[in-house]
């Protein structure tokens, strides 16, 4: 395992600490949805907070890193056996400009293909994870 993988593994630790508990079984956590100031240095800009809406419930489970270029994404199963995926992108073109572009569940309504009886999914608008 790289370097680059390594610290988007420990980043993802961090993040997913830092990231909104269910609570009560709860998933989503309300809005509009606030970037701790711990969180924030650890973000892409691209990020959007929206995504902080629907909890994490932690440990992640990592189940696979696939590292390519300026883009590493990390596969992996929360604390129910859901599957998310995290998206890094590096900044700072060295390891540790790594940044969290995206955690995202996989969508429920076309399990991460994008379509939807032939259709653009309206729950994820086709990207296959999280919701909007
Ligand atoms: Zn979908």
């Amino acid at each position: 395992m790289s370097s680059d993988e390594e610290y988007c593994k420990e980043a993802l630790n961090q993040i997913v600490d830092l990231w909104p508990k269910s609570r009560n079984g709860a998933v989503i956590v309300g809005s509009p949805p606030i970037v701790s100031e711990q969180l924030r240095p650890l973000l892409a800009n691209e990020f959007n907070p929206g995504e902080l809406a629907i909890a994490f419930p932690g440990p992640a489970l990592i189940l696979a890193v696939n590292h390519a270029g300026a883009e590493t994404v990390i596969d992996v199963h929360d604390a129910t056996n859901y599957p998310w995926r995290a998206r890094f992108v590096n900044v700072h073109e060295n390891a540790s400009g790594w940044r969290l572009a995206s955690l995202a569940p996989l969508c429920p309504v076309c399990f991460g293909t994008g379509t939807n009886e032939g259709e653009t999914c309206v729950i994820c608008y086709g990207k296959g994870w999280g919701a909007g």
